[in-house]
C-alpha cells in the first residue's frame, strides 16, 4: 500500500505530544501540535507548510519559536490553525521579538495565522517579513463544515473537544488512493516520472478519460492508464487526539471523527485505576482510549503523552490501552 503521508510521533510517549505527517513525495510535511521539536532536524522543519495545534497549553506550542525562526528566510508561506483566539496568540507571540532589521529587501516570507472554531475557520491573519510581520487581517478559507484545511489529495478534518478549554483534534482523509502497478508501466513501455504523480492527481481529481498526460514524449489518455496501469483504493486516514476529558460529550466526536481510521494516535495519560486525576485534569485513561479505537474500528493505535506518574512503569499505560483495543496490535506504527 502506498501511503499518501508517513505518520510518527515526534517525542518520546512520556515527552511532549506532536505528529509529524511526512509526505511521501513532495518534499512537504504537516504538524498535528508544536511542543518540543528539537528531534525534528532544521531540514525536516523546513517541509512543513501547514501546522495544526489542538490548543495553546505550553506542551503543544513550546516550538513555535523554532520552527518560525528557521523559516525566516523562507519564501513559502507557514499556515498555522489552532482553536478561537489562537491568531491573536500568534501576533502576540511574533510582537515580542523586534523586527527593524527587516526590510523591503528581504525574503517575504508570509506567517498565516488561523482561529478554527469545531466547525469553520472563524478568523485568519497574514503577518509579512516585508511589513516587519504587521498584522494583516484577511478572509478565512472557505470549506465545507468539519473540515480546517482541504487541497486536491487531502482535507483535514477537525472537531472541538472538551478540555476545560476547547481542544482540537484532527484526521487527515486522503481523497482517493492510486496505486500504480509498475510492471504493467513496463510493459506499456512508460518510465515513471513527475507526469505519473499529475496522472494520480488527474484520477483523485475525477478528470475525464480523455484528459490528456503529457509524456517526456508525446501524451497519454488518462483513461488508458487508469484502467491498465492505476489502481485506486479509499485514501489514507490518520487522527490525532489529544487533551480530552473522559465524558459522554467527546465520545461521539471523537467516534466520528476517527471512524476506521488506518492510524489513530491518541492520548493515554492515566491509568484507568487514577480516573479521579484523569477527570480532574481533563485527559483521556488509557482504557478509554483503547475503548474509543475499539469502538471506532481503527487499524493501529498508537498511545502518547503518557504522564510522568508512571515513569517508573514505563509500558503500563500501554498494556492498558492495548488490553482494553482488544487485540495484540502492539507492533503499532509509533516505531
Ligand atoms: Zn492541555
Ligand atoms: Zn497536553
Amino acid at each position: 500500500m502506498s501511503w499518501l503521508v508517513q505518520p510518527r510521533l515526534v517525542n518520546d510517549s512520556f515527552s511532549d505530544p506532536g505528529l509529524y505527517l511526512d509526505f511521501r513525495y513532495g518534499r512537504r510535511a504537516i504538524l498535528f501540535d508544536l511542543g518540543d521539536v528539537s528531534p525534528l532536524s532544521s531540514r525536516e522543519l523546513l517541509r512543513v507548510s501547514h501546522v495544526f495545534v489542538s490548543h495553546t497549553h505550553v506542551d503543544h506550542i513550546a516550538g513555535f519559536d523554532r520552527l518560525f525562526r528557521l523559516c525566516l528566510h523562507r519564501p513559502s508561506p507557514l499556515t498555522l490553525i489552532g482553536p478561537p483566539g489562537f491568531a491573536e496568540q500568534i501576533e502576540h507571540r511574533i510582537r515580542s521579538f523586534t523586527w527593524n532589521l527587516l526590510d523591503e529587501s528581504s525574503v517575504d516570507f508570509c506567517l498565516r495565522a488561523m482561529d478554527y472554531d469545531g466547525y469553520r475557520l472563524t478568523r485568519a491573519a497574514e503577518c509579512h517579513a516585508r511589513e516587519a510581520f504587521a498584522r494583516r487581517d484577511v478572509a478565512p478559507p472557505v470549506f465545507p463544515d468539519g473540515i480546517a484545511w482541504m487541497e486536491d489529495e487531502f482535507r483535514i478534518e477537525a472537531v472541538a473537544l472538551d478540555h476545560g478549554i476547547p481542544s482540537l483534534a484532527f484526521a487527515l482523509r486522503e481523497v482517493l488512493q492510486v496505486n500504480v502497478w509498475r510492471a504493467v508501466l513496463t510493459e506499456m513501455d512508460l518510465a515513471p516520472g513527475p507526469w505519473l504523480n499529475e496522472a494520480k492527481r488527474g484520477v483523485r481529481l475525477g478528470l475525464p478519460d480523455d484528459h490528456a498526460i503529457d509524456l517526456p514524449s508525446g501524451s497519454i489518455r488518462l483513461g488508458d492508464l487508469k484502467h491498465r496501469a492505476l489502481r485506486v483504493a479509499p485514501g489514507q486516514v490518520v487522527a490525532y487526539v489529544t487533551d480530552a476529558a473522559p465524558h459522554g460529550d467527546n465520545r461521539p466526536k471523537i467516534l466520528q471523527l476517527t471512524q476506521r481510521a488506518d492510524q489513530l494516535f491518541i492520548e493515554a495519560v492515566f491509568l484507568e485505576c487514577d480516573r479521579s486525576l484523569a477527570v480532574a485534569s481533563h485527559h483521556l485513561t488509557a482504557w478509554e482510549a483503547g475503548a474509543l479505537a475499539r469502538e471506532a474500528g481503527v487499524r493501529h493505535v498508537t498511545p502518547f503523552h503518557h504522564s510522568a506518574r508512571y515513569l517508573s512503569e514505563p509500558d503500563a499505560l500501554r498494556d492498558e490501552l492495548y488490553k482494553s483495543f482488544g487485540t495484540a496490535d502492539r507492533g503499532a506504527i509509533s516505531a
